[in-house]
């Protein structure tokens, strides 16, 4: 037994303890200690759940222990009884980790209740009505959340109630009805676990608390987690907080509140509540909530309460807030605080305004923006033409903005089929609930019937930077026979939708969709970004257009050109494909000859479009299986072209065949055996860029990167053809250029044999996309199809080709820095494999000292910001 202490009371706590009280423990009691009026409890920790974990999933006697007396001091906290006859003590159940994963895990509420301390609520309160509804909603939720009843076979007995008496909300059950419905979701519970629903609120406790670690690994948690960067390793925490009840009557209720507008960022209370209701009510959309203005009309005091607390909380956190909060008897508790989730919109904007306002430096300001969901600012809007013409058939409510168009789609299961398939859906649901985290990923688009702006379906589209647009009220949605009705006219799974989440429009058919406006905001935040970061940010293009692009986006220079990608045209690939089956050195210059002026064109394009910034060309890398031709019509066309018969093409294609073109005659390899390919793109490079300094008087220094290298002697072997031709041409054309010669690092070999190959290279460029592919042994092509089963085996937790696997390949890469350095103090060092787009990847080359990353041109703003957060968080000159 150790002496750790795993319970925490709310005053024993601290802002500092995140990571052992999860944020919302860590937060009540933060609020607690600066005096807002917060519930009392205690909070289970983190550890706690890693123990439960480690223990074989049982929560160890000694937390049983620790958890029964902090139970008994929250007890004479409150002055009333776990199970009292006279004044019973209900609590809450919730999870709370260290990141906020809203609505992934599970919560219980008005624990403790059972046939007897319900009715002595009944008397206590004088109201039975608020005593029995939360009797039931306990029965139903412990079912659901510890039990695994279906929450479905509750609400139906629920329907059939309401339907009996001839009501259409809850709130119109009087007492007597949610009586006898206890009654049948017991009887309903007995049926389904063979037992008595348990009535002892210690034994209630325990198995919620146990519930909640658990949840921490259901799939939707999981998936959350994958999505978020979030490592299983974190575990936890559970709060338990003794309950104030928004159900007590009409003056009673809660709700759910922003500090400033999640939107739009705009600097206004954006609040809503529902009167005589509990938790769940206002996010599930069952009634659709007020707007906070209306309780300055019912009960101002109230009210001006709220707006002060509310402002205290923002103020203190110096960040926008997200909240809930209840009104029990007219009194107003808070229940919890975090930092709210934003769209991508509103985090720019409030992170602009709380710098002007004092509240924050630019530096603290920089870490309160996503990198990844700055992503969702740069995508499309509809066409204003198209638009037009579009008829509106619906409207919702705005939820999350951007816009979106696909087929209807009625289940969240469908929809990641479908889009699996390469469908686009807009997924439209009558509410969603967190199962439906995939189909909701796998969407354009989400479209809800029911629930307000801040209802799951809204909070978790935005943290995704999904168009959303919710409570569309006039859908009559007929789930089981996969249509939805509105303005006369049925649409099934075959038509298409768009849907706007600015306005919350939805329109009957399909709108085409343009590229964004970037707002003033993003500009004032992103030069601050600038200001601040020491790596610098390139692309990865293959076209003068890509590469114009990257530039209004921030992009400092190309760091990978493929010059394999600028033959996959039509008309261009016939020339590459007859280079490759060439069998003689004659043959394939005639190819190559045929290539030499498309390639200098392109190189004069992206030179142009770059202007002065450096522009790094790797040459040719084709893996052969995705040029050469397979259909018999294309054999015969490129047979007759080179004067051969089909049958003699015919037989060179098979003999080129490669049973792992991966691990080919690919890169630096295919320069080896036919030298002749490195000096006709030497040459268009070369000639190229004297073109372009002559012309436009941009100093040009080609940095030529020599793919797939594993040995200093091929690097070697390559860059003396390199030489000889670019020496040769500069020396004809009397001009004074100069230019560089590096290689990738993508083969475990090179990163072994560094300080080697850093003797001919001038750079080094982190191929991570191969790197990883060899250091794990898994196919770029095929690694996804059993990935998964490693994510849920939790065997690997992200996908080593998104997020770079730091504790592998980034051991190669550092290995490579260092020894590159040792042997060249001043080499030059990027990144330019897919990870160079990805946040936590761009932080790990700040960290391990690379000079640039380079990534698609749609993620250099990402890159941008990722690489200031890894200045913020860990400065260097
Ligand atoms: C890499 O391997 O990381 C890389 C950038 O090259 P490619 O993806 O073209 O193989
Ligand atoms: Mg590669």
């Amino acid at each position: 037994m150790d002496n750790k202490k795993y319970v925490y009371l709310f005053s024993e706590g601290n802002a500092s303890m995140k990571n052992l009280l999860g944020g919302k423990g860590a937060n009540l009691a933060d609020m607690t200690s600066i005096g807002i009026p917060v519930p009392q409890g205690f909070t289970v920790t983190t550890e706690a759940c890693n123990k439960y974990y480690v223990d074989g999933q049982k929560i160890a006697s000694e937390i049983v222990e620790e958890i029964l007396t902090k139970m008994a001091e929250l007890e004479r906290i409150s002055g009333k009884e776990f199970g009292s006859k006279t004044n019973p003590l209900l609590v809450s159940v919730r999870s709370g980790a260290r990141a906020s994963m809203p609505g992934m895990m599970d919560t219980i509420l008005n624990l403790g209740l059972n046939d007897e301390t319900v009715e002595v609520m009944a008397n206590l309160t004088n109201n039975p009505r608020f005593a029995y509804d939360s009797y039931r909603r306990f029965i139903q939720m412990f079912a659901d959340v510890v039990m695994e009843v279906e929450k479905r076979n509750f609400e139906n007995l629920m329907d059939e109630m309401k339907e009996a008496k001839g009501v259409k909300y809850d709130t119109e059950l009087d007492a007597n009805d949610l009586k006898e419905l206890v009654k049948q979701f017991k009887a309903l519970y007995k049926k389904e676990k063979g037992e008595e629903f348990p009535s002892d609120p210690k034994t209630q406790l325990i198995e919620s608390i146990t519930a909640v670690f658990r949840s921490w690994e259901n799939p939707r948690a999981i998936v959350y987690r994958r999505l978020n960067d979030i490592p299983s390793s974190w575990g936890t925490a559970v709060n338990v907080q003794e309950m104030v009840f928004g159900n007590k009557g009409e003056t009673s209720g809660t709700g759910v509140a922003f500090s400033r507008n999640p939107s739009t960022g705009e600097k206004k209370i954006f609040a809503e509540y529902l009167m005589n209701a509990q938790g769940e009510d206002v996010v599930a959309g069952i009634r659709t909530p007020q707007p906070i203005e209306k309780l300055n009309d019912d009960m101002p005091e109230i009210y001006e309460q709220f707006v002060q607390i509310v402002n205290t909380l923002e103020n203190h956190y110096r960040d926008m807030q997200d909240m809930e909060f209840t009104i029990e008897d007219r009194k107003l508790y808070f229940l919890q605080t975090r930092n709210g989730k934003r769209t991508a919109q509103a985090a720019l904007k409030i992170a602009v305004d709380l710098v002007e306002e004092g509240m924050l430096t630019k530096e603290e300001a920089i870490l309160k923006v996503e990198a990844k969901q700055l992503d969702t600012l740069l995508h499309p809007n509809f066409d204003t033409a198209d638009l037009k013409q579009a008829a509106v058939i619906a409207k919702g409510l705005p939820a999350s903005p951007g816009a979106a168009c696909g087929k209807v789609c009625f289940t969240a299961e469908e929809a990641k089929e479908r889009h699996e398939k390469g469908e686009k859906v807009v997924l439209v649901r009558l509410e969603t609930s967190p199962e439906d985290i995939e189909g909701m990923i796998a969407a354009e688009g989400i479209l809800t019937v029911r629930g307000g702006m801040t209802s799951h379906a809204a909070v978790v589209a935005r943290g995704m930077g999904t168009c959303c647009v919710a409570g569309c009220g006039e859908l009559k949605v007929n789930e089981a026979a996969r249509t939805f009705e509105v303005s006369g006219k049925t649409y099934n799974d075959n038509d298409y939708i768009s849907i706007d989440g600015s306005t919350g429009n939805v329109y009957g058919g399909a709108i085409k969709t343009v590229e964004p406006e970037i707002s003033g905001y993003f500009g004032i935040f992103m030069g601050w970004a600038d200001e601040i970061r020491s790596l610098k940010v390139r692309t990865n293009a293959d076209t003068p257009r890509d590469a114009a692009q990257a530039v209004k986006f921030g992009a400092e220079g190309i760091g990978l050109c493929r010059t394999e990608h600028m033959f996959f045209a039509e008309e261009r690939i016939a020339a590459v494909r007859e280079m490759i089956v060439a069998k003689t050195e004659e043959q394939r210059r005639k190819a190559l000859d045929k290539l030499l002026p498309m390639q200098r064109e392109d190189f004069i394009g992206i030179y142009e479009a770059m202007e002065y910034r450096p522009v790094t060309i790797r040459f040719l890398d084709p893996p052969l299986h995705e040029f050469l031709p397979t259909e018999e019509s294309d054999i015969a066309d490129l047979a007759k072209e080179m004067g051969l018969t089909f049958e003699e093409l015919k037989a060179t294609v098979e003999s080129l065949h490669e049973f792992n073109p991966m691990m080919g005659h690919r890169g630096c390899r295919l320069a080896v055996s036919y030298p002749e390919i490195a000096e006709m793109q030497t040459r268009a490079v070369i000639e190229a860029a004297i073109d372009v300094k002559r012309r436009k008087g941009f100093d040009i220094v080609p940095e030529i990167m020599i793919p797939l290298v594993g040995e200093v002697k091929e690097l070697k072997y390559v860059k003396d053809v390199v030489v000889r031709i670019a020496n040769q041409i500069i020396a004809e054309e009397g001009v004074d250029m100069k230019y560089m010669v590096g290689t990738m690092i993508e083969i475990p070999r090179a990163a072994l044999t560094a300080d080697e190959i850093a003797k001919e290279a001038e750079f080094f460029s982190f191929g991570t996309n191969d790197l990883t592919q060899m250091t794990f042994g898994f196919s770029r092509d095929d690694a996804g199809n059993f990935l998964k089963h490693y994510y849920d085996k939790k065997i690997y937790e992200s996908d080593p080709f998104g997020k770079l696997d730091q504790t592998g390949v980034g051991q190669l890469v550092k290995m490579a820095v260092e020894k590159g350095k040792a042997t060249r103090p001043n080499i030059k060092l990027g990144i330019c494999g897919e990870h160079g787009g990805d946040p936590s990847s761009v932080e790990f080359c700040h960290e391990v000292g690379l000079q640039y990353v380079s990534c698609s041109p749609f993620r250099v703003p990402l890159a941008r910001l990722a690489a200031a957060q890894a200045q913020v968080k860990n400065p260097r000159k």
